[in-house]
């Protein structure tokens, strides 16, 4: 069995508890490898590693240029050990075995558009009100930046925090979730082998509140990059509150899929099944909230049951499997719970709504794809994350009314809309109350364009040019070029 160690300057060791605990396969049950259980002590040695990297000269002397070819170089080696690496990830969180090695490779762009990027942030010189100066601006780094990440997707959430973190020029401390943190392991690996210096880039494991909370509490600790629930990034924020750090957070959601009659169905159905029953709902932006139109409602619910009655459930190793198990055990039963809850409410059952167990169900961990009609927007299967393959449907009259029931709802991380009528979908587009709004396509990504959270579901944005920025600061320099100071005790 795989026993794993921190990565603290450079150095693998032991956790100072001198315990691990141990990982297992969501399909199987299969305790597979051991994870390190870091506490303060192991969060302060991370923080003061990834400080002095910061000061030193090897990396602070780095031109934006060297950090640039850096990047790329860790780019290519992520693309060389793509099967590899999403093989860890897949064992870790139970993944499709089909989507995983794609998402890796998807990983390496986002390193090579930030190792683009390092060299062309550019400050500005400024046509200043004064006669006597020279006034720029520069843009500098940060520090030590603290990235905290979820189980469902971590290399990829990783790779949004990392890559414009070390473009920028500041170092990291990677803290993963203690569900699913071996493929951080392995892909510090790859940072060793591509070069960066001692310190640049650490990985601290263990609980939230036992190594997370200290990462982000550490006086040295100048930003804190968290991606996992609203509750853990509210803890998170008021943990950086005393010290006045950075923060981006990006959250939760419980996004409107938007049908109207006079969309192509077809597509709608599919773009309404991707969005809830990808990755088995357990993403930030499922569409857990179908808005239908009345006068199609009955025809898309009886086409979604249709097509997501035959999805192939099971071992998310095999390539031919759709809906792979849950990933951890405490999710599992939260979906049950808020499935069970659901029914209480009075929403309809019309799909799933129980466990699936036995025969080609390995230890159990699975829920049914689950589709409730008959949702009123103030039920709480309408208002809170499930993060499981969960769909809530609700029908409206009009326009107005899709666009009251979509924005109210605390979170605001995504939206999309079904239409063929250009004029509808724009209005929409400037109404709706979310980071990321997409018009006859659902979960579309790209690390050139931001991605965040209106409302509940974040503060800031990851991917883009503008992300860059997160991880920066700006220094606003004055020369004197004709030294003209009449009267010094006068403001001016
Ligand atoms: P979580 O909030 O429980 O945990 C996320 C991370 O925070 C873990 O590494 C955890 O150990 C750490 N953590 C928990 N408490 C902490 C504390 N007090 N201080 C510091 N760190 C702490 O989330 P999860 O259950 O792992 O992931 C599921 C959630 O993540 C869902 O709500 C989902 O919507 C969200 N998510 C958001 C995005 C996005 O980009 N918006 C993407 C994926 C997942």
């Amino acid at each position: 069995m795989e026993r794993y160690q921190l990565f603290i300057g450079g150095e693998w060791c032991d956790p100072s508890t001198s315990e691990w605990f141990e990982t297992e396969e969501p399909f199987s049950g299969k305790v597979w490898a051991q994870i390190p259980r870091g506490v303060q002590a192991d969060a302060d040695r991370a923080v003061e590693a990834a400080h002095r990297a910061f000061l030193s000269p090897e990396w602070a002397d780095m031109t934006a240029t060297q950090r640039g070819a850096l990047l790329r170089k860790l780019a290519g080696l992520i693309e060389a050990n793509a099967e590899a690496l999403g093989a860890v990830e897949q064992r870790d969180n139970g993944k499709l075995m089909a989507e995983v090695a794609g998402q890796v490779r998807n990983v390496a762009q986002w390193f090579y558009f930030y190792a683009g990027l390092a060299d062309k942030v550019a400050g500005a010189v400024v046509p200043i009100n004064k006669a006597d100066v020279f006034n720029y601006t520069k843009y500098e780094p940060l520090g030590v930046v603290v990235a905290i990440t979820p189980w469902n997707s971590p290399l990829s959430l990783t790779a949004w925090k990392m890559a414009p973190a070390l473009a920028a020029g500041n170092t990291l401390v990677i803290k993963p979730s203690e569900f699913a943190s071996a493929s951080l392991f392995e892909l510090a690996r790859l940072t060793e082998k591509a070069g960066f210096p001692r310190g640049v880039v650490n990985v601290v494991t263990g609980y939230g509140h036992e190594v997370g909370e200290p990462l982000v509490r550490h006086p040295l600790t100048a930003k804190i990059a968290f991606t996992g629930g609203d509750a853990g990034g509210q803890r998170v924020n008021e943990a950086a509150a005393p010290g006045l750090k950075k923060v981006t957070l990006e959250l939760g959601g419980k996004s409107p899929n938007i049908v109207f009659d006079d969309a192509d169905l077809d597509q709608a159905v599919k773009g309404v099944i991707a969005g809830i029953f990808a990755a088995s709902g357990q993403t930030c932006m499922a569409g857990s909230r179908l808005l239908v139109q009345d006068t199609v409602h009955d025809e898309v619910v009886a086409r979604l049951v249709a097509m997501v009655g035959e999805a192939k459930i099971g071992d998310p190793a095999a390539s031919d499997t759709q809906i792979g198990p849950i990933a951890t055990r405490p999710q599992w039963e939260k979906i049950l719970r808020m499935i069970e809850m659901a029914k209480r409410e009075g929403a309809t059952l019309a799909l799933g709504g129980h466990a699936l167990s036995g025969p080609g169900y390995g230890q159990g961990q699975f829920v049914a794809p689950t589709i409730f009609t008959n949702v009123r927007n103030d039920m709480r299967i309408a208002q809170e994350e499930v993060f499981g393959p969960v769909l809530a449907v609700l029908k409206f009259r009009d326009e107005e009314e899709a666009l009251r029931i979509a924005n109210d709802v605390p979170f605001g991380l995504a939206a999309a809309v079904w239409t063929r009528d250009l004029h509808r979908a724009l209005h929409c587009v400037d109404r709706l109350k979310a980071g990321t709004v997409w018009v006859n396509n659902y979960r579309s990504t790209s690390f050139a364009t931001p991605f965040g959270g209106y409302k509940r579901s974040g503060l800031g944005r990851e991917g883009g040019v503008e992300a860059i920025k997160e991880y920066l600061q700006t220094k606003s320099v004055w020369i004197t070029t004709r030294p003209n100071r009449a009267n010094p005790f006068l403001l001016g």
